[in-house]
């Protein structure tokens, strides 16, 4: 997969993996194991999975194909932000609104989770409260409005409204009209949380195996997984690769398209700018379809992220681009120079909702989180380890969610979509 490459370039220049050194390795699977439950991929959902099964009793193992927090969950914006990717009228148009209000209300309690997390197993976060989402124009603006009208309405979720008169008091930047405020999102350092959940399931008895690929699985009352220099029966299997979880369910692989997103981190700012260009240090994001996000991080760097990449090649000179992208928010940063730049791939599915189910009653997955599963997917850990221990009812309401494979098949989806997507690129310029 020519993506696979890529994603290993951009891994290589992240502030995330030059801020968060590696203390703990752990061996790769040699031989022959057998445990109550087993779980491919040690991104957050993989790593929170193992993590509460393990305090729930059983034996668990986690296959990692490269190291723990590798993937998205030790790459992102670190921005952990209240909802899903799709509209909530997706999930109301599927599920009905009673259930699609237990899908808000779990998006809030990922929320809380993850500060409990950090809290509970002492992980120095970087946790940082506050989240602004913010329109460019008049437009835009009146639909952010009108969305947080019904959400106070039908969800009883308040924001604070931000009227075009009181932007520039929450961010010194002309490019935006209006916007909400929430302060039960914010953002983290996501390596360091990612690595410290690790520590936890690691201390727990989770037996942690990196640089072992899973390449085969065979269904069974018993599920065998095959690695090149072992092999593990297990009951109970949870599938939580992301996009890299290539030739092990192809079913899955068709459901998800990689997308490619990219960031920058600047050289450390002064402390009082970077308190100036978002005095409430929340995370930002713009309401557009392709959109940017940033924060300042704890040693007052400004990382900033977005464009996309939907051919899955890097966008030419990435940290040129992004600068250009970041000065047109902040023209204060014109003169200030890139020390990182990075991206990853993010798991996008066809109607943006995320995408868990079973493959057998003994093969669970979680997939689809499509740039939006920072908290996410610590909760959807928490489900599956609820379900394995007889109570499905909340992870059932997401199995419910129904998806398509995207058109066009594993040779012509991605020109499907690129087309699909520059529609929505236009609307985001057209205002
Ligand atoms: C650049 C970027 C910015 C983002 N920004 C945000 C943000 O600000 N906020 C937000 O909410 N979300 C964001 N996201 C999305 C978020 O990071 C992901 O939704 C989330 O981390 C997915 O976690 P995961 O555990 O499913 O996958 P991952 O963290 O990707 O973990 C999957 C792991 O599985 C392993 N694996 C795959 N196949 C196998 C195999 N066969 N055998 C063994 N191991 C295997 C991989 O090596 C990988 O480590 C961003 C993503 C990217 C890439």
């Amino acid at each position: 997969m020519k993506f696979l490459s890529v994603d290993r370039e951009l891994s290589r220049h992240s502030y995330y993996a030059a801020t968060a050194p590696r203390t703990q390795g752990y061996a790769s699977l040699a031989g022959e194991v057998e445990c109550d439950v087993a779980v491919v991929g040690g991104g957050l959902a993989g790593l929170t999975a193992a993590l509460e099964l393990a305090e729930t009793g059983h034996t668990v193992v986690l296959l990692e194909a490269r190291e723990v927090g590798w993937g998205a969950s030790g790459r992102n914006g670190g921005q952990a932000i209240h909802g899903l990717a799709c509209d909530q009228e997706e999930i109301e148009m599927q599920l009905g609104l009673d259930d699609a209000k237990r899908v808000w209300a779990m998006t809030n309690e990922a929320l809380d989770l993850l500060r409990a997390r950090s809290q509970r197993y002492g992980i120095d976060s970087e946790w940082r409260s506050g989240y602004l989402g913010l329109a460019t124009t008049a437009r835009k603006g009146a639909a952010l409005s009108a969305w947080a009208d019904r959400m106070a309405r039908v969800y009883g979720q308040e924001f604070t409204r931000i009227a075009p008169a009181e932007v520039r008091s929450w961010i010194d930047s002309p490019r935006f009209h209006s916007g909400i405020h929430d302060p039960r999102s914010g953002h983290l350092h996501p390596l360091k949380y990612a690595l410290g959940i690790a520590n936890a399931a690691a201390a727990v008895g989770v037996r942690i195996f990196e640089n072992s690929a899973v390449t085969g699985l065979v269904h069974g009352s018993t599920v065998r997984l095959s690695t090149a220099s072992g092999n593990v029966s297990a009951k109970q299997v949870l599938l939580a690769g992301n996009v890299y979880l290539q030739g092990v369910a192809s079913a899955l692989e068709a459901r998800i398209m990689p997308v490619g997103t990219y960031i920058v981190a600047t050289e450390p700012l002064d402390s009082q700018l970077a308190d100036s260009l978002v005095p409430s240090r929340s995370a930002v994001c713009d309401t557009n379809f392709v959109l940017d996000y940033f924060r300042t991080s704890n040693d007052h760097r400004m990382l900033y992220g977005g464009r996309v990449s939907y051919s899955t090649a890097t966008p030419p000179n990435l940290a040129a681009s992004m600068h250009q992208r970041m000065v047109q928010t902040f023209p204060q940063l014109a003169h200030t120079k890139i020390e990182y730049a990075w991206g990853g791939f993010v798991d996008i599915s066809m109607n943006r909702a995320p995408d868990f189910g079973r493959l057998q009653p003994n093969v669970y997955y979680l997939q689809g989180f499509s740039g939006h599963g920072l908290a996410l997917t610590g909760l959807a850990g928490k489900l599956v380890a609820e379900a394995i221990n007889g109570d499905a009812s909340r992870f059932d309401v997401f199995a419910r969610l129904q998806h398509s494979p995207f058109p066009g098949g594993q040779m012509f989806r991605t020109p499907a979509l690129v087309l699909g997507m520059l529609w929505y690129r236009l609307r985001d310029l057209l205002g």
